[in-house]
């Protein structure tokens, strides 16, 4: 009899290209060269001292052992103290569940939430692992295309044009990677009646440069809210994330958690508190950075010749159109890591409506930034 070795469902998964280009980059800077990293949205900042503090007097501490499936009740109470004081929501730390990051809370969202066929709406273009993991589970993933020229904004009429009887979900991402496009709450109101759960991946909020974000809570209580420490508190090798949730589903997904992932780490946890609690002046801080990076960027992207037609107010990144220099953003995109020694993200990464662009990320210093784009100059400059 023959077998199968490696599982389909294994190796069916489609890579995080993003991954691939920053893996290429370490690479070749092990070999000596000097990359300028504009592709991987990761904070350069180091974590806040209150925060670095709080863990390393949690392991001498002792609170090295597993916590709670759920999560440190603490923290799921910080969380939900975080989001009555930002936007009024009411939620109870039952509704909480602590994750290793948010890409944990994916995988048991989408597992408790989807049978086979499920099907879940999502923008095109999108955060890349969310159709990843909704096939991972055999859900299905419905585009809902967006155009540049409106800024990559998502249509309540259209989404609700492919809205059947196996909708389950929709899947908002405000403020949105890779367009750093903040939801306006019109829109988001809309958006919020139109399936039987809302999935709001909330990971960028509090960097917003203008306007306000919104959380779904203000909306409807049919929804799932996927958040974390890695951005907004320069946290992600830490590994924190956490999903509210309707509390029908945390027991299931909690029993999910034991089995995959026993619990969170436990003195990370108790440097979460300490984000919530106690980081607010250096939020400010790396906000106001990130806010002058951002416009720095846009102009120099421009002066290039890379078109940004809605400038994003929110996250990190910028999604430029390249289709004047090439359609296929993937060659693009390892061409100009090879040659300019500059990383930037292809955008067929995020779906069919970003190919042709490229996604710069503004976390990194002026210094970089100014260095990646006359590197880039030359190398358009010589194509
Ligand atoms: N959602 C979005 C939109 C993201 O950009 C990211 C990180 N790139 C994640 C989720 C996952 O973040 P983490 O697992 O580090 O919390």
């Amino acid at each position: 009899m023959k077998f199968k070795m490696i599982a389909p469902r294994a190796q069916d998964m489609k890579s995080f290209i993003v991954m691939d280009v920053l893996e290429r980059a370490q690479e070749m800077e092990r070999s000596g060269q000097n990359i300028i990293h504009l592709e991987v949205g990761e904070p350069d900042f180091d974590t806040p001292e209150s925060i670095k503090a709080a863990g390393m007097r949690a392991i001498r501490e002792g609170k090295t052992h597993y916590t709670h499936s759920q999560g440190l009740l603490q923290l799921r109470e910080a969380i939900c103290e975080n989001y009555g004081e930002k936007y009024g929501a009411e939620i109870s730390p039952e509704q909480v569940l602590v994750t290793s990051g948010t890409s944990p809370a994916l995988l048991l969202l989408f597992s408790a939430l989807l049978m086979p066929g499920d099907e879940v709406i999502l923008p095109n273009p999108h955060y890349p692992c969310y159709p990843n993991v909704i096939f991972f589970v055999k859900g299905k993933p419905v585009l809902v295309d967006t155009e540049e020229a409106e800024g990559f904004r998502y249509s309540p009429r259209k989404i609700q044009e492919r809205i059947t009887d196996r909708t389950k979900g929709i899947i908002i991402n405000s403020p949105s990677n890779p367009t750093g496009i903040v939801m306006e709450q019109e829109r988001m109101k809309q958006i919020a009646s139109l399936a039987p759960y809302i999935i709001s991946d909330e990971i960028y909020h509090g960097l917003v440069y203008e306007g306000k974000e919104h959380t779904i809570f203000e909306f409807t209580d049919r929804c799932f809210v996927i958040n974390g420490f890695s951005k907004l508190y320069a946290m992600t090798g830490w590994r924190l994330g956490y999903l509210i949730a309707p509390r029908e589903f945390i027991r299931p997904m909690q029993v999910m958690q034991q089995n995959l992932f026993i619990s969170p780490n436990s003195f990370v946890q108790w440097a979460g508190i300490a984000a919530l609690r106690e980081a607010h002046q250096e939020i400010r801080e790396m906000k106001d950075i990130y806010s002058r990076r951002r416009l720095f960027m846009l102009s120099k992207l421009r002066e290039l010749g890379l078109g940004v037609v809605v400038e994003p107010t929110g996250a990190f990144y910028v999604l430029a159109n390249a289709r004047h220099w090439s359609s296929n953003s993937y060659r693009f995109a390892f061409d100009i890591l090879e040659k300019a020694k500059v990383g930037v993200t292809p955008g067929i990464d995020f779906g069919s409506r970003a190919e042709g662009f490229l996604r710069f990320s503004y976390a990194n210093s002026l210094g970089k930034i100014e260095e990646g784009m006359e590197r880039l100059q030359k190398y358009l400059e010589n194509r």
